[in-house]
């Protein structure tokens, strides 16, 4: 579904991407790991488009989409949750809900809606309360079924796990298993690396803004220098 080859992003002189492939096939959920300032959100954001591509090509089902604006990427099916989760706060949950789907058909949008709170209850439960007011869990769940309102057919998720509490976390990762059993293809950046493996079919390792390291999940799993940097104790 998604094939990246040489992709390269700057900020001004620092390249904090710098020539990366890589591939995302349908159906599937594929990782990207790596430390702090490795440059996993800056692959994401030049996916969606909202960091610049200074090099490289990205195919969404074999379309050339490196030049197409955020909204027209977004109508073909790329759809980021980003990082840090990004509700408007101080409009409610069925607001925010709605904002997601806003290049969309009204009359669809309520049954999308309905379909939302039912996989998310407290959707349901909170849905006139300020997004704000939402614990960092909830907000969470906002940030994804918001994304999920615009219909992806490709969902980039940006540390969907940031800053949760244990048990959130492993909603959170149960959550991104439905959506694979669903049908969904994404790509997930994650510093929580065990789970992030354990919920994808393949995954690269991203060091310095370049690929180091990818391979099956299972593999990436048992290989001693992940085991070593990404999956030691507390990870
Ligand atoms: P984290 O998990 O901390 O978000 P990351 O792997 O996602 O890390 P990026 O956020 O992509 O890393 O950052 C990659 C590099 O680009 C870092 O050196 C960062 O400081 C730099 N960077 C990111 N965004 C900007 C920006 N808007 N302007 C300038 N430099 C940036």
């Amino acid at each position: 579904m998604l094939e990246v080859t040489d992709l390269t992003v700057a900020y001004g002189p620092i390249e904090a991407v710098r020539k990366i492939s890589f591939r995302v096939q349908a159906g599937t959920v594929v990782t990207l790991i790596g430390p702090n300032g490795a440059g996993k959100s800056t692959t994401l954001n030049a996916l969606s488009g909202v960091a610049p591509l200074h090099g490289g090509r990205i195919l969404l089902d074999g379309q050339d989409i490196s030049r197409w604006s955020v909204h027209r990427r977004v109508a073909a099916g790329l759809v980021q949750v980003p990082e840090g989760r990004l509700v408007l706060a101080g409009m409610s949950v069925r607001e925010n809900l709605e904002l997601g789907a806003y290049r969309r058909p009204r009359g669809d949008v309520a049954a999308d809606i309905e379909r939302m709170e039912a996989r998310f209850p407290i959707l349901h439960e909170r849905r006139n309360a300020a997004a704000g007011t939402l614990s960092g869990g909830e907000q969470q769940m906002l940030a994804i079924a918001r994304g999920l309102m615009a219909r992806p057919k490709l969902l980039l998720l940006d540390e969907p796990s940031l800053g949760l509490a244990p048990l959130l976390v492993h909603t959170v990762f149960e959550i991104v298993g439905e959506l694979r059993d669903s049908g969904l293809t994404i790509l997930l950046v994650e510093q929580n690396a065990r789970q992030a493996l354990t919920v994808s079919s393949y995954g690269y390792v991203i060091e310095s803004g370049r690929i180091v390291l990818d391979g099956p999940a299972a593999d990436l799993r048992s290989d001693p220098a992940v085991i070593r940097t990404y999956l030691g104790q507390g990870v």
